[in-house]
């Protein structure tokens, strides 16, 4: 069956830079009461934000940028040490109200939705699984969509994206990762990870929470807001052999 895409044009938008292939996608929630005040302030001149496309809670899809031009939605950005990820991606803002506004579920049809989408964009370009990431993956200092609640198993279930770590681990700790290479790990698999710095008793501070929060989001749910835990460090490892 087609794809039913609805045109809706926004203004927000430039040309891609030349030689740069498009090669990523990057899911979003808009995080708006509505989907129609969503898809306004997209459109709208002076937001100065777009993405290539918006799904609606029931499925629809409305396309706002062409492919073939920069959308404006993940702003300052960077994936594998790369900046800039409007440059290489297609933007999808999925509606739902965010964690400001309660952070419901996302709704069966719309998810149904974006398979369809990203299975439309995977046969025409190629796109691997490992390169379909969420907004806060590639800018964690800043933003927590999709968030904890996206179903990427689902997408994983039709070879779209990298699931979550459903694996077993050891819960004492033994044999793990050292926090040095499970930030570097983190930084393998894409994340922009900040130094971190010596507090004055000789401890390491600061630096990477952000980073491993937006991991947790992403691949480990189950363990968000515990820090460099024994579970995380376990999905960094799987992460890191998935992410290829
Ligand atoms: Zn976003």
């Amino acid at each position: 069956m087609a794809l039913q895409i609805i045109s809706h044009p926004s203004p927000n938008y430039d040309a891609r830079p030349e030689a740069q292939p498009i090669d990523m996608v990057v899911l979003h929630y808009t995080g708006m009461k509505s989907g129609a005040a969503a898809l306004a302030r997209l459109c709208e001149e002076t937001a100065k934000v777009s993405a290539h496309y918006l799904i609606e809670e029931d499925g629809k899809i409305y396309q706002m940028v062409d492919e073939e031009n920069r959308a404006w939605h993940a702003g300052l950005s960077s994936w594998g040490g790369k900046h800039g990820v409007n440059s290489r991606s297609i933007g999808i803002e999925i509606v739902n109200t965010g964690h400001e506004w309660g952070y419901t579920d996302f709704l069966e049809p719309q998810i149904d939705a974006v398979i369809a989408l990203l299975t439309d964009i995977k046969a025409r370009r190629g796109i691997k699984p490992s390169m379909v990431l969420g907004h806060s993956d590639v800018a964690p200092e800043r933003k927590e969509d999709p968030g904890e609640k996206f179903p990427w198993d689902r997408l994983a279930r039709q070879g779209l994206a990298v699931g979550t770590f459903q694996g077993g681990y050891d819960a004492a700790g033994d044999n793990m990762l050292s926090y040095f290479e499970a930030i570097q790990s983190l930084k393998d698999i894409g994340y922009h990870v900040l130094d971190a710095s010596q507090a004055g008793d000789g401890s390491i501070i600061g630096g990477h929470s952000a980073s491993v929060l937006a991991f947790q989001r992403r691949f480990c749910p189950a363990a968000l807001g515990q820090g460099l835990s024994p579970m995380t460090k376990a999905a960094i490892e799987w992460a890191k052999r998935k992410m290829v």
